[in-house]
């Protein structure tokens, strides 16, 4: 019988969910637009629907009008950033960096503060990167493979230095990464606590005992979202086809050609919803029962900004 089996967890994180309730409630408190500095998270049609609410995505600060409201995004921002936010006639200012992410940035700060050189594991270009690289003014060198480490131009004896990661990496690649650091830079200082966050093990946990009973696995996320595409990279790599979709719409039936069992799950930035619309798609190509396969249960939650909590 054709099956679905469900990834527990999936979905929405606590920063995700606190950053687009923190939108939400500007919308509803303050009237719109609120301006929102990058999407607020990597998904489609939690943008598209924040657009229809009122919300005006943006990229540079001079696009935000004096007077306005200004959100920053989960990824958080540089610090050059926030002084030019400052340094604007705004109303308001809200914070909707995830506090893991925040995490790291007070983590670099005291690194640097103290004299190290800091190794950042991350995919250039991606806005949390950006946003931690940001934190300090140098001293700050950016990997993404082990191969980049060949090429760092520091001396192999250098007495402080230390590594930091984005949140949302693959464990596995990242953990041979460190390990060839250390090889390489024997006073390599490791953060006191991982930097990927929970919910990105969690989610890539959930993926790896799925993918041992499937011959498909479906990753509901935007294709910007760093957490979503390492979920299907991380199923390809166990040897199962996998497909990242924003909408069941783009499931083409020649995907589930001798197909039995199709693992379903969502990156960190993508709704319910979403996953619904899957599995209905899914019963109308003939997978008539669902399965769950759980790893761990979450129960974080992050408060969100005072002005906003009624
Ligand atoms: S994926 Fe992790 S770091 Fe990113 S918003 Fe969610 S909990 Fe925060």
């Amino acid at each position: 019988m054709k099956k679905i089996i469900l990834a527990n967890p999936r979905g929405f994180c606590a920063g995700v969910d606190r950053a687009i309730t923190i939108v939400e409630k500007a919308l509803e408190k303050y009237g719109a637009p609120v301006y929102v500095r990058h999407e607020v998270v990597h998904n489609k049609y939690v943008v598209d629907g924040l657009v229809e609410r009122g919300a005006i995505f943006i990229e540079d600060i001079k696009d935000v009008p004096a007077g306005s409201i200004l959100i920053y995004s989960a990824h958080g921002v540089p610090l050059s950033v926030r002084d030019e936010a400052q340094s604007k006639n705004l109303t308001m200012i809200f914070d909707a960096t995830c506090p893991l992410v925040s995490k790291v940035h007070v983590e670099i700060r005291n690194l640097y503060r103290q004299g190290y050189t800091i190794i950042m594991i991350g995919h250039k270009g991606h806005p949390e990167v950006e946003g931690t690289m940001g934190q300090v003014t140098d001293h700050i060198h950016l990997i993404e493979h082990e191969a980049d480490i060949d090429n760092l131009e520091l001396p192999r004896d250098i007495e402080k230095i230390a590594v930091v990661t984005q949140t949302t990496l693959s464990v596995d690649e990242t953990k041979s990464i460190i390990e060839k650091l250390k090889k390489t830079f024997p006073n390599l200082k490791l953060p006191k606590n991982e930097d990927i966050c929970y919910a990105t093990q969690n989610r890539q946990d959930a993926v790896k005992a799925m993918a041992e009973s499937c011959d498909a696995v479906i990753v509901i996320g935007s294709k910007n979202s760093s957490n979503s595409n390492r979920l299907k990279e991380l199923a390809e790599n166990l040897g199962v086809k996998s497909y990242l979709i924003d909408f069941d719409y783009e499931i083409q039936p020649e995907w589930l050609n001798e197909v039995s069992s199709v693992g379903v799950t969502a990156g960190a930035s993508a709704p319910e919803v979403l996953v619904e619309g899957v599995i209905n798609r899914l019963r109308g190509l003939g997978y008539s029962t669902t399965e769950s396969l759980s790893v761990v249960e979450e129960h974080m939650t992050f408060a969100l900004p005072s002005e906003l909590r009624s």
